[in-house]
């Protein structure tokens, strides 16, 4: 057989796993690889299991074509997402599915010790089968804050100043390891697997603890110099406001409309002290606001026209097709869009909102653990041996063992229970 070169691979991957279902043609025209080397890619895959012929789809005239998908089962990856309140983790499949997941609430701010990372790591590994373990890739970590250029990550959040994440668990396990972003993370989430799936330029906004926008730009993410940008948390739209925000400085849109901001604003605005009422969420302000609390009206209509004017200059900037709106605003999406489109009308250009949609992300609290499944894949078909790990002949049996994975319960005991090793 022709020898298939690496980047037909990687192309024919890279699409398959975007468009989910394809057939030959939409392959050659996506991706611009001549027939024979799309040909020769995908039977290349099919041999290896690691492409399937899911049917055929009815063409007008001649014969019909065959669809095509990637066997999420042929590999795995585990993702962890290191959220300033809760670390997730899961075991995905090829595709992003998630096989089981579990989490654990972090103290905020209070340093968090690599091994509670690594053990948590170990416990999911230790319950695979061997052939599983085998197609194993690699583990994809979402970070907070901020990675500087000796390869450090600062996150207040999380009680790291400067540490080494990289080099701490490429130690400490035996896969490869990737860290990213957690913005781009989500963004590129939401562009793969997402409501961005067919959109090539669009805005994800979140808003948890903090506030943060990814971006992808004619197709692709923007990083910036050093995984900087997108700290729209930090613009300044209120600049009435006295209230210091993590950064230090006034005036920034996390003082007014994060998730906590909101909770506060509310708080003052009814007197109640901040332990008061047990514990309040932003969703619980969005719905008292629904039901037409003033204060919290007051509050929700603030902070949703400080996102609307923060975002009128990313809309004048980059000319997005699409925002998409994750963390804690997917609640209260009835209450935000409005708001925001009714900035954006006052502050753009309105040839820059012709055709703009505004939506709520699809893929809810997992977005973070799905991006880091989507930025594994992705990172692992542009290195040259996890890309020789994925397409190894399939071992005899182990799809057999495929099952074991699906039948787990997701409600597994929680791993601080059962924290197993997984040093070398
Ligand atoms: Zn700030």
């Amino acid at each position: 057989m022709r020898k298939v070169a690496n980047h037909w691979l990687r192309e024919v991957l890279r699409w398959t796993y975007q468009k989910r279902t394809v057939t030959r043609a939409d392959i050659i025209a996506s991706t611009g690889l001549n027939s024979a080397s799309v040909s020769h890619s995908i039977r290349y895959l099919l041999d290896r299991g690691i492409m399937l012929k899911v049917g055929d789809l009815e063409s007008s005239g001649g014969r019909p074509r065959e669809a095509l998908s990637l066997n999420g089962e042929a590999g795995y990856f585990v993702a962890v997402d290191l959220e300033g309140q809760t670390m997730r983790f899961a075991l995905t499949n090829l595709i992003g599915d998630i096989r089981y997941r579990w989490e654990e609430d972090l103290e905020f701010g209070r340093p968090l010790p690599v091994q509670k990372i690594v053990d948590s790591i170990g416990w999911v590994l230790s319950n695979l089968s061997e052939s599983q373990a085998e197609r194993v890739l690699a583990v994809c970590v979402n970070y907070p804050g901020v990675l500087d250029s000796a390869g450090n990550i600062t996150a207040f959040n999380i009680g790291w100043r400067s540490f080494p994440l990289h080099k701490a668990l490429s130690d400490a396990l035996e896969y490869p390891v990737f860290i990213e972003h957690d913005k781009l993370s989500s963004v590129l989430a939401e562009h793969w697997l997402g409501c961005a799936n067919s959109h090539d330029n669009t805005l994800f906004l979140i808003v948890e603890r903090g506030i943060g926008l990814g971006m992808f730009v004619d197709g692709k993410p923007v990083q910036g110099s050093r995984d900087r940008t997108g700290e729209i948390g930090h613009s300044k739209v209120a600049p009435d406001s006295r209230v210091i925000c993590s950064c230090g400085q006034q005036g920034c849109l996390e003082t007014v409309a994060s998730s906590p901001s909101i909770i506060r604003q509310y708080q003052e605005a009814i007197g109640a002290e901040p332990s008061d009422g047990g514990v309040l969420r932003a969703a619980d302000v969005f719905k008292k606001a629904r039901n037409g609390d003033p204060a919290a009206g007051a509050v929700v209509e603030r902070a949703g026209r400080a996102i609307g004017f923060a975002l009128s200059h990313a809309v004048s900037l980059l000319n997005p097709e699409l925002i998409v709106l994750g963390g804690d605003l997917i609640s209260g999406e009835d209450l935000f869009i409005p708001l925001i489109w009714d900035e954006l009308r006052k502050r753009s250009l309105p040839l820059l909102l012709e055709g703009l949609q505004i939506k709520s992300s699809t893929l809810g609290l997992d977005i973070r653990l799905k991006g880091a499944a989507s930025l594994a894949f992705r990172n692992a078909i542009s290195n040259r041996d996890l890309l020789a790990k994925l397409c190894r002949p399939a071992l005899a049996g182990w799809q057999s063992d495929l099952l074991r994975t699906d039948s787990r319960s997701r409600d597994e005991p929680n791993p601080r229970n059962q924290p197993q090793n997984l040093g070398k």
